[in-house]
């Protein structure tokens, strides 16, 4: 018998809960680690949110603005603010950029209700928002949960006013109606899709009418008035705003052991707090070090902020080019973790999932060879040796790690920035956090895989 045990010590792929594997010692920085974590999800509810959050951490630890022009020598730490939705920063390596650079790479927006550029009316005595839901989402989720209402007003004077309200304690929150059961016969017949339907996802935000016995729309005008006491905006000026409906909760433990973190928007903020802060604590690199947090990922990575654009590729040439280096070389001899979360497991619904290539919550960080939908329908597919040499990286770093699908092959799928990178020609391949109810407005994920993303981060790029 024990030879039989020991041949299959030798010859098996074991995996293990990564809570059993490490010291104690690796459980508490974790838990210390999550703590900062915490308070960025909180700070960063949104893209731009993350990109000043990004900026105030970085320029603490010496990060300055890119100069087009400017030499930056080995050692320097730099940033490159893109429109204040996407942010990359660099720490120059000891090698020449056409060498290559070790980049990783996450994203910073999460599935939200964005406001119509025309949104508030009046019905009924209440004033409410039109939504326009940006990334997938589960309509359903949404409703009778507080909203907070985070963005930008751009005014045509030049004026940009930012908006924040619902998430201090004293201030008002937002809130989407559902049908109360007692009426539901009809809506109950719905599919789940169609349960809440897109035009119905209407945020109430007032009642009290303009005092006047005069006039049609006095709740709405009320609301008006407010806006422009509090902002110089009128109904107008919502037309240049991006105006974002999110959760009002904070970000807090779950769990009697406290071992898990519940919170919106963790994907994938749960990969980009990691791709931050460890690029935050790179000192001297060998190969230039690049972090980029990007926008427009739940919508295809499409526009100037999101990585189907160039932006990447710019930069990764203004780098080069300030060494008299060649921009296609260094993309060439590039590599990339693209950091964004897997599905973990959840027991209630494990029928989607194909357990020897599932993820678990506390496994540790997910490396994932390929995404995509069906017969691997847009994905990079990592090659064998990518996925080697980056297991090997971890391997020797006692970084605790896992491998995972995103469920069972004829379910569905999804796609990461994986795709846009490997178009430049660089190795790529996605690493994470597995993530339960992923999504939804309230997302859960482990601390020790959180603190395992930080580390494969860290040990990639230092
Ligand atoms: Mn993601
Ligand atoms: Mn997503």
């Amino acid at each position: 018998m024990s030879d039989i045990k020991a041949l299959k010590n030798k010859l098996f792929l074991e995996r293990k809960n990564g809570r059993l594997i490490v010291k104690d010692e690796v459980l508490q920085k974790a838990d210390e680690y999550c703590e900062g974590y915490k308070a960025f999800l909180d700070a960063a509810k949104t893209e731009r949110e993350a990109v000043k959050e990004a900026v105030k951490m970085a320029e603490s630890k010496g990060f300055v603005p890119f100069e087009m022009g400017k030499k930056y020598e080995k050692g320097a730490k730099i940033y490159f603010n893109n429109r204040g939705k996407t942010i990359a920063l660099a720490v120059i390596g000891e090698e020449k950029v056409e060498n290559g650079v070790n980049i990783t790479a996450a994203h910073i927006d999460s599935p939200r209700l964005d406001l119509k550029p025309n949104p508030l009316y009046e019905d009924s005595d209440l004033a409410l928002f039109k939504t326009h839901y940006y990334g997938g989402i589960k309509k359903y989720q949404w409703t009778v949960t507080p909203l907070a209402l985070h963005g930008v007003f751009a005014l045509r004077n030049g004026e940009v006013i930012e908006v924040s309200i619902g998430e201090k304690e004293d201030e008002p929150k937002f809130v989407i109606g559902d049908l109360l059961p007692h009426l539901a016969a009809e809506q109950s017949k719905r599919t789940l899709n169609e349960g809440i339907k897109g035009e119905e996802l209407n945020v109430l935000v007032g009642s009290h009418p303009f005092k006047s016995d005069e006039g049609s729309e006095l709740v709405k005008l009320n609301i008006l008035k407010l806006l422009n006491e509090k902002y110089g905006i009128t109904e107008g000026d919502f037309l240049s705003a991006e105006l974002e409906m999110v959760p009002a909760f904070k970000a807090c433990d779950i769990g009697f052991d406290r071992s898990l973190i519940g919170g919106y928007g963790q994907d994938d903020r749960v990969c980009a707090y990691p791709a931050l802060t460890a690029i935050l604590n790179v000192e001297n690199p060998e190969k230039t070090a690049v972090a980029i947090l990007a926008d427009k990922e739940e919508i295809g990575s499409s526009g100037n902020t999101g990585l189907e654009s160039d932006f990447l590729r710019f930069i990764i040439g203004d780098l080069a080019k300030m060494q008299d280096g060649d921009a296609t070389v260094a993309l060439r001899n590039s590599k990339c973790l693209s950091a964004d979360v897997n599905a973990a497991l959840d027991p209630t619904f494990s029928d989607v999932m194909e357990r020897k290539n599932a993820s678990f919550v506390n496994y540790g960080v997910v490396v994932t060879k390929y995404t995509g939908a069906r017969g691997k329908a847009a994905t990079s597919d990592a090659s064998a040796e990518y996925v080697a040499e980056i297991l090997a990286l971890l391997d020797k770093a006692d970084i605790v790690w896992q491998t995972g699908e995103l469920g069972k092959v004829d379910l569905g799928g999804g796609g990461t920035v994986a795709q846009y990178i490997a178009n430049m020609g660089v190795d790529v391949i996605d690493l994470g956090v597995p993530v339960l109810s992923m999504h939804a407005p309230f997302e859960t994920t482990a601390k020790f895989d959180v603190y395992m993303c930080y580390r494969a981060m860290y040990e990639f790029m230092k």
